[in-house]
């Protein structure tokens, strides 16, 4: 029989009731028949509070003790869970990632799942248990404890899914689906009953938190179809899928808004070839990864060169760049934390002329002034100051009228 493989996210499991809502929501399916692998993430905020604690004993705390510090919170409450289950009279048995043969590479804190070897999974389902699985976590080739990144519980689920050939996977959470955009952000956002991953995928890049990046590339490579839906209710959520089976697809699916990123310039660059590789090759090897470029040239021989990295990689892309700019004698290095990305998402902006200049329209009726600009064919990004993030968010979603079903303002 088919394995439901279902995930709980941290607001869902977020206190001692939350966790028996959950158990008794998993045994309404064990009841029901089906066997069932639930993947759960850490309580409400404490993976950020377990952060915070290990920057109060250590200023640099190393990778790979933050992953075993962080994974004990998962830990936590997949053995509540089991407990909570157990009083319902339901067999259910807790597991860690490494015990579920989630095997990643060994980049401490960003790994990436390689292999699922899922044999303890289908011991445990054959003996009629429910299995827990601790989120976020898995071990690399020395057994150490790795983590997948921040919401990495997803990709535990659709890892397991894609490894049990369940073909989907249930993402519970605290909204009721894919928005057009972050109902907290806009409150006119519309629930998208279906999308497909290629719009996801570039959602979540861009800042949208509700999937995993990591896990949408999985689930698109081995064909998991992921259904996100609110844990406080049985209401349908949004279904992600292939892009050729969404009914009704639209040009503009959503607008992302990001105020995690950070602009670093380097001023007085020399301007010749291979510059921009030094620079960029460093940062590369350290695995941290550059979003928008811009180069300007205000003389013939040097230029200055800005760009966006993720907050959290802001102190040690810096310190890179700063090297950098040393040997290639430019001349100085600043950032800006001040700054968000808005952006336009969806898979016929290309072939839509207009998208880009109602984008730039709408901004510029709002006040808002656009710093850098990026373009793709799936996307249009926007730099703007961080105060006014979430009004240019507002006045985007507003302009392409995507709060109305099948109303966007490009057809
Ligand atoms: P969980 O703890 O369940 O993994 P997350 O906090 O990681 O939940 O993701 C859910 C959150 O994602 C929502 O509360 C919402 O604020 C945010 N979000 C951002 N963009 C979107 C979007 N386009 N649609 C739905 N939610 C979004
Ligand atoms: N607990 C981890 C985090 O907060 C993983 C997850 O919630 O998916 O990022
Ligand atoms: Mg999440």
């Amino acid at each position: 029989m088919t394995v439901r493989v279902q995930k709980y996210g941290g607001t869902s499991v977020g206190s001692p009731e939350r966790l028996r809502a959950v158990a008794a929501r998993i045994k309404a399916v064990r009841d029901g028949g089906e066997p069932v692998v639930a993947v759960v993430s850490a309580m409400g905020p404490t993976t950020d509070q377990l952060i915070t604690l290990a920057r109060q004993v250590s200023r640099d705390p190393s990778d790979r003790e933050l992953d075993s510090l962080l994974s004990t919170g998962e830990q936590v409450s997949v053995a509540l869970l089991a407990m909570a289950l157990q009083d319902l009279g339901c067999d259910a048995v807790s597991l860690t990632g490494g015990q579920v043969g989630i095997h990643t590479d060994d980049r401490h804190r960003k790994a990436r799942v390689l292999e699922v070897s899922p044999d303890r999974v289908r011991a445990e389902l054959d003996q009629g248990r429910v299995v827990l699985v601790a989120g976020f976590q898995g071990v690399n080739e020395a057994g150490d404890v790795t983590t997948l990144g921040r919401g990495g519980s997803d990709t535990t689920a659709v890892a397991l899914a894609a490894a049990l050939g369940a073909g989907s996977c249930e993402i519970f959470t605290d909204v009721d689906g894919i928005f057009t955009a972050d109902p907290r952000v806009v409150p006119g956002a519309r629930k998208l009953d279906a999308v497909g991953y290629e719009e996801v995928l570039e959602m979540a890049s861009l800042g949208a938190q509700v999937m995993q990046l990591q896990s949408v590339e999985y689930a698109r490579r081995y064909g998991v179809t992921i259904h996100v839906r609110s844990s406080f209710h049985n209401q349908p959520g949004t279904i992600i899928q292939e892009a050729s089976q969404v009914p009704n697809p639209q040009v503009i699916t959503g607008v992302s808004y990001d105020p995690k990123v950070a602009l670093i310039t380097m001023a007085g660059v020399p301007d010749r070839p291979g510059v921009a590789y030094q620079v960029f090759s460093a940062l590369a090897k350290n695995g941290i990864n550059v979003d928008m470029i811009t180069g300007q040239m205000p003389q013939a021989t040097i230029t200055n060169m800005s760009f966006t990295v993720h907050e959290d990689d802001l102190e040690r892309a810096v310190a890179l760049v700063e090297r950098e700019a040393d040997y290639l004698g430019a001349g100085g290095v600043s950032y800006d934390r001040e700054v968000a990305k808005v952006s336009v998402v969806g898979s016929g902006i290309a072939s839509h002329a207009g998208v880009a200049a109602n984008m730039f329209g709408a901004l510029a009726d709002a006040g808002v002034n656009i710093e850098l600009i990026t373009c793709s064919e799936i996307k249009i990004s926007c730099i703007v100051r961080q105060s006014l993030g979430p009004s240019a968010a507002r006045a985007v979603h507003r302009r392409f009228r995507l709060q109305e079903a099948g109303k966007s303002a490009v057809s």
